[in-house]
């Protein structure tokens, strides 16, 4: 048994080949973001680890793209019942994402806001954040003091309100998106330049999913964190405040903790660190060299 990576899962059946994609996430959480479009069906739990899976797609032949640190390859192919599939694995890497992480300022909504006008004018992208009253409170700061178009996002949208925003977004007519991590489900925007984070996320894989929004279109993307202590704080009140059992709010509180490490860390690269969380090793020297070298790479002198 080894740890999962980037697996695909196919199965050979009468020389058929499989393609569709789906992503399985630790935690009982399957992103809705089939790139074949399809519904994702919740078939089978298998010791609480993998509760989405969809055996019929698998029957038919689909090819299954598993983004996580928790699962193990044995678990996926005894509950697919394909024991002898062929098992591909790629790298989590996206050497067209440059990640950084810069500590907010005194005052951080007009950091943001020059952030995006000196750095990403004219571009797509996403600012992520923590709760629906942040989405509205950034968004109509940036309208009404930085004069930045843009437009929010969250679950308590009605379904036509979310539509409505999507399309303009989609269509260029606004650029900047602030949103809730309820953006995403279905997003398949090429050319996002930018996926900011106003606030830290509440765990690794979901930064990695979230900033990984950017730059599908593989061209150059930035994955920015705005960090302070205190965002840390506010994600502890909200695990706190959620109600969930001992143990959960322990995993969830571990999770926290290590991305604020990641956020706090000026030093390693940090895609040796996103990397490395997903069980993948990695030579910072091949983000240095890159053509998109994280903060901490392009600081270091070695
Ligand atoms: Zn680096």
């Amino acid at each position: 048994m080894f740890a999962v990576r980037n697996i695909q899962v196919r199965r050979r059946r009468a020389g058929a080949r499989f393609a569709a994609g789906g992503s399985l996430l630790p935690e009982n959480r399957v992103e809705r973001e089939c790139r074949c479009g399809g519904r994702l069906e919740k078939k089978k739990s298998d010791g609480g680890r993998i509760s989405w899976l969809s055996e019929n797609r698998v029957e038919r032949g689909e090819k299954w793209e598993c983004r996580c640190g928790g699962l193990v390859i044995g678990d996926i192919l005894k509950a697919l019942r394909i024991p002898h599939a062929l098992v591909l694995e790629t790298s989590f890497d996206r050497p067209n994402l440059k990640y950084e992480v810069i500590e907010k300022s005194k005052v951080p909504l007009e950091q943001l806001g020059k952030l995006l006008s000196d750095r990403f004018k004219g571009s797509s992208g996403i600012v992520y954040c923590l709760s629906k009253n942040e989405c509205m409170e950034v968004s109509k700061f940036l309208n009404e003091k930085c004069k930045i178009k843009t437009v929010y996002y969250h679950a308590g949208l009605s379904a036509r309100q979310r539509m409505t925003v999507q399309q303009k977004w989609h269509t260029g007519e606004v650029h900047v998106v602030c949103a809730t991590i309820a953006f995403g489900m279905g997003i398949d925007k090429p050319d996002v330049r930018f996926v900011i984070h106003n606030t830290l996320s509440k765990s690794i894989e979901s930064y990695y999913q979230e900033s990984g929004r950017a730059g599908r279109d593989n061209l150059p993307s930035e994955c920015v964190a705005l960090y302070q202590k205190k965002d840390f704080s506010r994600i502890v009140c909200m695990l706190r405040s959620g109600g969930g059992k001992k143990a959960s709010f322990k995993t969830a509180m571990e999770q926290a903790r290590t991305m604020q490490h990641y956020c706090e860390n000026k030093v390693k690269c940090r895609r040796q660190m996103l990397l490395e969380h997903f069980g993948e090793s990695f030579n910072p020297r091949v983000c240095k060299n890159g053509s998109s070298s994280c903060d901490n790479c392009v600081k270091s002198t070695s």
